[in-house]
């Protein structure tokens, strides 16, 4: 069976979005993967179908009520289901490349959105969702972490990317950023292509790319030197 995404969303139709075009949108044509998302509010209470209530406690803005929240879960994906659940969510922890590939290597994975104020606490433990952020800013709705996550995880499925192209040389995939990259025209606005690019001596070009993954790293990326 290919890897499963499913996305809980009050926002559907944002999906696949950019997901369905390029690189994932071929692998998903492919059947090399899976995308459904599931609308939370066909889970919502009442003749309104409400999803959301005010705060306890007071405060502006609107929560995702748990108990819609667990519903539209349970219909998701059943217990059987050994897909990881994520809420995306600002106060999760870092999303990763390591996760990436983590992710890729499983079944597949179960992404709660949310949206407004974000969701009721109780859910969170409740449904055992792990709380991913894609990085430190507040965007309005979880809709667009859970492409980006998706992506990264999708780029890295077998067959995805072209033969040989593992992504093994990539940004973070060393705990070093990517060397630059070079191509046609040999000159261009008086600017060239670093001579030993095109000196054939593969043992040199290793070297000299090494080189600049490492020194872009130490002026741009300190920090992932250290953890390393
Ligand atoms: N009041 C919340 C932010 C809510 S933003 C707080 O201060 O933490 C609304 C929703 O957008 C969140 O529930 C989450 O699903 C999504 N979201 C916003 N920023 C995000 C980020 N950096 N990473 C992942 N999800 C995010």
């Amino acid at each position: 069976m290919s890897w499963r995404a499913t996305i809980l969303t009050l926002y559907p139709e944002m999906f696949p979005g950019p997901l369905g075009t390029s690189l994932s949108g071929d692998a998903l044509a492919r059947g090399l993967w899976s995308l459904e998302a599931r609308q939370i509010r066909d889970h919502g209470i009442g003749r309104h179908a409400k999803v959301d209530d005010t705060p306890a406690g007071g405060g502006p803005g609107m929560v995702l009520r748990a108990d819609v929240l667990a519903s539209a879960i349970d219909a998701a994906a059943d217990e059987g289901d050994l897909r990881p659940r994520l809420l995306m969510s600002p106060r999760g922890r870092p999303f990763t490349q390591a996760d990436a590939r983590r992710f890729a290597a499983g079944p597949g994975l179960v992404i709660v959105c949310g949206r407004f104020e974000g969701v009721d606490e109780r859910v969170i433990a409740g449904r055992d969702l792990a709380e991913v952020s894609i990085g430190d800013y507040v965007l309005s709705g979880g809709e667009i972490p859970a492409m980006v996550l998706t992506d990264a995880c999708v780029r890295l499925l077998p067959g995805v990317m072209g033969a040989g192209a593992s992504g093994d040389e990539e940004s973070f995939e060393n705990g070093l950023l990517e060397y630059p990259q070079y191509t046609r025209p040999r000159e261009w606005e008086g600017r060239s292509i670093p001579d030993v690019l095109l000196s054939g001596d593969h043992g040199a070009i290793a070297r000299w790319r090494r080189q600049e993954a490492e020194r872009l790293t130490a002026e741009r990326r300190p920090d992932l030197l250290t953890s390393r």
